[in-house]
């Protein structure tokens, strides 16, 4: 799927963010999430010690979009950054290909043999977990 201007805005929107937050071993990810309703909301990951226990900024978008009452995701993308140069996107983590695409399945913008990319969660998550008991 082609990268359209607005999905460059939103690649600008998470690096606006992470060159504004950026802190070595504690914020060097950010996501920005577009809703249906145009909103945008922005979030750092937390990276911690114990990898495990850190927080994809996927995740923390999601979040805030979620206690703003806006739930409908239309397009996600995260950036990382290492203090100096152009941020760059990132493609999702597995277990936030797996939370997206509980969450409305949005269109995720990821990086792929050096270019651009955008396509649903769940293309992303081929035969992803679920409960057949419990249909989403
Ligand atoms: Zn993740």
């Amino acid at each position: 799927m082609k990268i359209s201007l607005r999905d460059r805005e939103l690649v600008d929107e998470a690096r606006r963010l992470i060159r504004r937050r950026y802190e070595p071993d504690r914020h060097h990810v950010a996501a920005a999430v577009r809703t249906r309703s145009g909103r945008v909301f922005t979030a750092l990951h937390l990276d911690t010690y114990v990898g495990r226990c850190s927080i994809c900024a996927e995740a923390a978008a999601v979040a805030r979009a979620a206690t703003e009452g806006d739930r409908e995701l239309d397009t996600i993308v995260a950036v990382r950054f290492r203090g100096r140069g152009q941020p760059r996107v990132v493609s999702p983590c597995g277990a936030c290909r797996e939370l997206l695409a509980d969450y409305g399945d949005p269109l995720i913008i990821y990086s792929n043999n050096g270019g651009l990319h955008k396509a649903r969660a769940s293309r992303l998550l081929p035969a992803k977990y679920s409960r057949p008991e419990e249909p989403r």
